[in-house]
């Protein structure tokens, strides 16, 4: 189509974004073409830093630059309120409401067996650690909970029991 390679790969590589078709891709390619050299590095720069910089919360899997994201540091946060999303785009959404005042844990997708997605591919066992029974099996010792630990284990399902405390999941 273009008399230029570098023209035409850049097409092809912005026609792998999501909703990004060979027309909208041409489009953009155009644009960078004649934008200003500075707004063209700026971008370049842009796309380099996120990857760079951006990493998951080591507590909720949000994304973030430090080691823990702002939401999961925030002592004003009510930790025994836990909203289980499968994307960092969700607490966003749910952030922007200005209603939740309660913490995250982000699965990285859902399950989905016809396209080969299985629990140990989504954060799963990292949520049955932050979950009040689970951390009760490890501080707490009362009785209710030792008789859910026994429960849970003989049916070998750990993920699938529900904690004692406040937990919540929106509705999807
Ligand atoms: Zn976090």
């Amino acid at each position: 189509m273009f008399q230029s390679r570098a023209l035409e790969a850049l097409v092809d590589e912005l026609k792998k974004l999501p909703g990004v078709g060979k027309k909208s891709a041409t489009r953009i390619a155009l644009h960078l073409l004649r934008a200003p050299r500075e707004e063209v590095d700026a971008l370049a720069r842009r796309m380099r830093d996120v990857r760079e910089k951006v990493r998951l919360c080591g507590v909720c899997g949000n994304y973030t630059e430090e080691e823990t994201c702002s939401i999961c540091t925030d002592a004003r946060r009510d930790a025994s309120l836990l909203c289980v999303v499968e994307q960092p785009s969700d607490i966003a959404l749910l952030e922007s409401t200005g209603s939740y005042r309660g913490v995250y844990h982000v699965l990285h997708g859902v399950l989905s067996p016809l396209e080969g997605v299985r629990p140990e591919a989504l954060r799963i066992e990292e949520l049955v650690r932050r979950t009040p029974w689970s951390r009760g099996t490890r501080r707490r010792s009362s009785s209710r909970t030792r008789s859910r630990e026994s429960r849970c284990s003989s049916r070998g399902s750990r993920a699938a029991c529900p904690s004692e405390e406040r937990s919540s999941s929106p509705t999807r």
